[in-house]
């Protein structure tokens, strides 16, 4: 591992929620730059896995701009639905990312599966897979996650995509009832960026 310190680095996401959030986390010593500098469409993310779309998203964005690269690729799996969304976490929001979409499909799912899940403990866990990127070579790719259960109504106005329904272990309050700077030290991202940060 090189020992030259990071001094600029584009954060790979066209997603507001997540760009704030990571780049609360980078040091401030590091000019950041995001998509939206560049007028950039994400790529799209045929990969199997969380790691496999977040190297996807790093050399794309890379290779578009010559920065090096900073991408995540996040999403929620639950027990109770296989898994699902998974990787396709975004898409059940549909073409304009509607995040009330997602949700109302994710408790349609669960209603469709058994109509008594409210009195179950649906189990959940978000996974963030973030990788660096130059070019086409790949510095790093790690995973985190946070472990909780889904909420049997949306709660909280705060975060973004499914913060409303998830609660995390041993709380009694959803993401988005919880303050971001709280959430920001505790969740998926987080968790990765604790793994990641030596190489910046
Ligand atoms: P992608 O990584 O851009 O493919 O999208 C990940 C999707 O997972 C987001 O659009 C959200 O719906 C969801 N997601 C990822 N991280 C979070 C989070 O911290 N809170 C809520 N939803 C999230």
């Amino acid at each position: 591992m090189s020992k030259q310190k990071i001094n600029k680095l584009l954060i790979g996401t066209n997603n507001r929620g997540k760009l704030r959030e990571i780049k609360s986390l980078l040091p401030k010593s590091i000019k950041t730059y995001s998509t939206s500098t560049f007028n950039l469409m994400s790529p799209v993310e045929h990969g199997k896995t969380f790691k496999e779309n977040s190297l996807i998203k790093s050399k794309y964005f890379s290779k578009k701009t010559g920065l090096m690269c900073l991408a995540d690729d996040s999403g929620l799996e639950i027990d109770f639905l296989n898994k699902n969304p998974g990787i396709y976490s975004a898409r059940w929001g549909g073409r304009h990312g509607d995040f009330n979409k997602a949700i109302r499909r994710v408790y349609r799912e669960l209603n469709k599966k058994d109509k008594n899940w409210k009195n179950k403990k649906i189990k959940a866990r978000f996974i963030c897979a973030l990788s660096i990127s130059y070019l086409d070579k790949k510095i790093a790719c790690v995973t985190g996650k946070v472990k909780g259960h889904i909420s049997d109504k949306p709660k909280g106005k705060n975060g973004f995509g499914y913060d409303p329904i998830f609660i995390p272990l041993k709380r009694r309050k959803t993401f988005g009832e919880i303050k971001p700077s709280q959430k920001y030290k505790m969740d998926h991202r987080y968790q990765a960026f604790k793994k990641i940060k030596k190489f910046l």
